[in-house]
């Protein structure tokens, strides 16, 4: 342990590369690699590439829809007609695209005619139109000018608790569970009133007047995810004293489109699809749930690879994934599940992830491997992981090696990049035995590696030691 590394770090190169690898090294063609803790789709980008197969194991319908999107490209054919589809639904009586546009009116400072703002600046304590972003309709300016008193006499016609806020609240949590509304209502906080109003509208139409084109709708949903991550408030990058609030119709019409990974990708949503024998076969399982629960849809010893990072305790996260897939799916689509995590701190933590690891390590063939490999700020997720493993795997391999770039401060040296490689335990040996001085040893013993090996680079010693 520790001498003699499978993959050396090189935090230059980019991701895939390292993973394909990882891949290429330790799985043949038509083997299943698990991704169980999946972010994105360069792991699986780089499976697919070397004919494995792969599953994707995510928490929410959200980061399905998102993933998705991205391994299966949507066409601008059907992206135009999807879009399309939905700017023809009506609003009293006037075409959606042109209800969500006349939210954000405003009259172009250059030209003196009517157009949609791209975006208005907020001053955040009084929520009023300080600027306006333009990309004016008729004479073609593009960029910042101030807000006039249109701007602000406009923003103040929409109600902080109107109807829209009741609905999306309604549509996102059931009325027996205050807890939930509680935290839906803190959360609906970071969308100004106009925005809250124009999502409203566009998820209605989206879920009711397009229930019979589910293609269109599966698209859409996509942009709606989008417009629901960047229509909050967010800072102002020229002036973090202000916010923007963003026009909803730009963002679902503007959203950027994924290009695919260059190769046929079949897509399936149940574990069950993906070991049937079917010619073509699919090969991706993209499955959403609570990894332990899907975990024990696996056969046994049906992975030769497993990969990516452990889980990230971020509680706000979770609750956004959460509601943007209750708001997406509607509340009893994504799959129940309260709107904060089930964790209540570092200890239930790490038993929780323990439990999952057991369950996923039963699916690992027995010369298979599961590596970790992350980037962190501090060791508590390394730690969480080791601690989960210790019953039931041996270490392979343990690289610690800190940031490559000069730190601004000698203690933001802390955080680096972990790759921690592990077999399973065969039932005649005993499972690693971590207690702190074995571990603070393997730990050290790395960080020495490391230095070392900076220190020769660069010629200078570290705040190691
Ligand atoms: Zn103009």
């Amino acid at each position: 342990m520790g001498a003699k590394h499978l993959i050396p770090i090189d935090e230059q190169r980019p991701a895939a590369m390292f993973w394909a690898d990882i891949i290429e090294a330790h799985s043949a063609p038509d083997d299943v690699v698990l991704v169980p803790f999946a972010m994105d789709t360069t792991i699986a980008s780089a499976a697919l590439k070397a004919a494995r197969r792969v599953i994707l194991l995510v928490r929410t319908p959200a980061q399905q829809l998102r993933l998705w999107a991205r391994l299966v490209p949507i066409d601008e054919v059907g992206r135009r007609r999807a879009l399309s589809r939905l700017a023809e639904t009506t609003k009293r009586d006037t075409p959606l695209d042109l209800h969500i546009q006349s939210l954000y009116q405003t009259t172009c400072s250059v030209c003196g005619e009517q157009t949609s703002a791209i975006a208005f600046i907020l001053d955040p304590t009084r929520q009023v139109p300080v600027e306006k972003e333009l990309a004016c309709q008729a004479c073609g300016f593009l960029g910042r000018t101030s807000a006039d008193e249109e701007d602000v006499e406009r923003a103040a016609q929409f109600e902080r608790r109107g109807l829209s806020f009741w609905f999306i609240l309604e549509w996102l949590v059931d009325a027996q569970d205050t807890s939930g509304r509680e935290i839906a209502r803190r959360h609906l906080d970071s969308y100004s009133p106009r925005n809250l109003m124009a999502l409203a509208d566009i998820t209605r139409k989206i879920d009711a007047d397009l229930a019979d084109d589910p293609a269109s709708q599966h698209i859409l949903r996509v942009w709606l995810l989008h417009a629901l991550d960047a229509g909050r408030l967010q800072p102002d990058p020229i002036d973090e004293t202000r916010v923007v609030e963003r026009n909803v119709w730009h963002l679902l019409t503007h959203a950027p489109a994924a290009d695919g990974i260059g190769i046929p990708v079949r897509v399936t949503t149940e574990l069950e699809t993906f070991f049937r024998k079917l010619d073509p076969a699919p090969n991706v399982a993209l499955v959403a749930g609570p990894v332990r629960r899907l975990a024990r849809g696996l056969p046994e010893e049906c992975i030769t690879l497993m990969v990516g990072a452990p889980p990230v305790l971020d509680a706000d996260a979770w609750t956004w994934e959460q509601l943007w897939s209750r708001w997406v799916f509607g509340r009893g689509a994504a799959g129940g599940g309260g709107l904060l995590p089930p964790i209540g701190g570092w200890t239930r933590h790490v038993r929780a992830l323990g439990a999952t690891m057991a369950t996923l390590l039963r699916t690992l063939h027995p010369d298979g491997h599961a590596i970790f490999h992350f980037h962190d700020g501090d060791p508590d997720r390394a730690h969480a992981l080791l601690m989960a493993m210790a019953p039931c795997a041996r270490i392979e391999d343990f690289v610690y090696q800190p940031p490559v770039a000069e730190p601004a401060h000698l203690f933001d040296a802390i955080g680096g990049t972990y790759h921690i490689a592990f077999t399973p335990a065969q039932p005649t040996e005993q499972p690693f035995l971590l207690n702190a001085h074995d571990l603070a040893a393997t730990i050290e013993e790395s960080v020495v590696d490391a230095a070392s090996g900076v220190v020769a680079d660069r010629a200078e010693p570290l705040p190691y030691g």
